[in-house]
């Protein structure tokens, strides 16, 4: 397959230093915290209250619109509160706090379910709880639903994990291949797409020589090495690197025939068909140069990241930044007591040289960020009018085009808060639009 080439990128170091480090399971923590929201979509609303027992996959919490998946319980224990929280952003969500038992008792609702059909097969996904499990947090079913009109002939396969440090997805590969493709091969028989691509970076060649001999005598799955190159697991670069097709403004993947899954959500949809256990647990790589032990730690979904830190061996400087996700698009985080979701693939705890925000100067125009944006925008100007507040010219400058990346701040000489200035950009934007 010849393969065309995404415009821009940079070349952050690596940093994969967990790559060699496989799974560990982490133990139970003394409490769980399951918030409401761990989707793209509405909240679920709370089936339990405070003296409830609950146990291991159990729905605590579900929602009757179409862009929602359910919440289960992780552990087996007593509903300790059900009160609202400062998770993430400002908005206060819901959160079910549980005290374990330690007895892990598994719900009577968990059992295989029965898929004979395409509409067994997304009610499946949909209780399953299964969100994109690269970060993205968008609920599966959803996605494997795309509208009628759309015809998708490409199911792809993102194993890039183009970012610095995380390596979840790696281990994946190398951990769990059969399952994976049991997974494509699930959803290739029940969506009825032809052809699956699986595209990894070329900085994991056990990963793909793994892989590439679990599909030597498949003819619809094919795996393909690409270029290692910062942000080549995003969804647009990765449809246009595979297929060379390019995803219109505001438009989705369905509109050039693609649809993409992530390696470990396609890993889970085989799994949960086999056992019907729901999604409760995650593979989170723990990294950073204020953390003792990096690992890949498989942790029960509500553990807070403080006790995540702990079992890597705690700090050996004093962090100055956690952040969830890796160090290009991950979120900043103000607290440890902050829970693992679904979508939490790493957790970095950077001391006083990594984490500090540098100092902002001037812009140079040298047009480096724009060289480097994947998405052919201008980000100095964008930068220019939102500290500007000429919201009206921002109009013309495609923002909302911004996959958020970060390469242009990652390149910017002057160090210019490039990122955060168009994510307000984007924010105004869509505040208008909705007004
Ligand atoms: S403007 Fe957006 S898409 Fe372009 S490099 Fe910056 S963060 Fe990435
Ligand atoms: S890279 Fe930085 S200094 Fe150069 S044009 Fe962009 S914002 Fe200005």
């Amino acid at each position: 397959m010849k393969f065309q080439d995404f415009k821009g990128g940079v070349h952050p170091s690596q940093k994969k230093n967990t790559m060699e480090c496989a799974t560990v399971k982490m133990g139970i923590p003394e409490k769980i915290v399951i918030p409401m929201v761990q989707h793209i979509g509405a909240p679920c609303q709370a089936l339990v209250k405070k003296g409830d027992s609950v146990k291991v996959g159990q729905v605590l919490g579900n929602s009757d619109a179409f862009v929602s998946v359910p919440v289960h319980s992780s552990v087996s224990g007593v509903v300790s509160s059900v009160d609202e929280r400062i998770i993430s952003g400002s908005k206060p969500v819901v959160c079910v706090e549980i005290k374990p038992d330690g007895l892990q008792e598994i719900s009577e609702d968990v059992k295989p379910p029965v898929v004979d059909s395409k509409e067994a097969f997304m009610k499946a996904i949909r209780a399953s709880g299964l969100t994109g499990l690269g970060g993205a947090g968008f609920p599966t079913h959803v996605k494997l639903n795309p509208p009628k009109d759309t015809k998708i002939d490409t199911l792809i396969i993102n194993g890039a994990e183009c970012e610095p440090y995380i390596t979840s997805d790696y281990r994946e590969c190398m951990e769990n291949t059969s399952n994976i493709i049991e997974g494509i091969n699930h959803v290739l028989k029940w969506t009825g797409i032809p052809r699956a691509l699986i595209g990894i970076e070329d900085n994991k060649p056990e990963a793909i020589k793994k892989l590439a001999e679990a599909v030597d005598s498949m003819n619809s799955i094919s795996v393909h090495s690409l270029k290692s190159r910062y942000p080549q697991g995003a969804e647009k670069m990765l449809i246009k690197t595979l297929t060379g097709r390019e995803v219109p403004s505001g438009k989705l993947p369905s509109e050039v025939g693609c649809l993409v899954m992530n390696v470990a959500s396609v890993s889970f949809v085989a799994e949960y068909l086999k056992t019907g256990m729901p999604l409760i647990k995650k593979r989170v790589t723990v990294d950073g140069s204020s953390v003792k032990t990096p690992k890949n730690v498989e942790v029960l979904i509500g553990t807070p990241i403080g006790e995540v830190f702990n079992f890597s061996g705690g700090f050996i400087s004093e962090p100055a930044k956690l952040i969830m996700g890796g160090p290009m698009m991950g979120v900043a985080l103000y607290s440890d007591e902050i829970p693992v979701m679904k979508y939490t693939n790493a957790l970095l705890a950077l001391d006083e040289k990594d984490g500090k925000i540098p100092q902002e100067y001037a812009c140079i125009r040298c047009g480096r960020c724009v060289d480097v944006c994947p998405m052919n925008l201008l980000p100095f100007d964008i930068d220019r009018l939102v500290k500007a507040n000429l919201h009206d010219e921002l109009e013309k400058y495609s923002v909302l085009d911004c996959i958020e990346c970060g390469a242009c701040a990652y390149t910017c000489p002057s160090k210019r808060l490039l990122t955060q200035s168009i994510r307000l950009g984007k924010d105004v934007l869509r505040r208008r639009a909705k007004k």
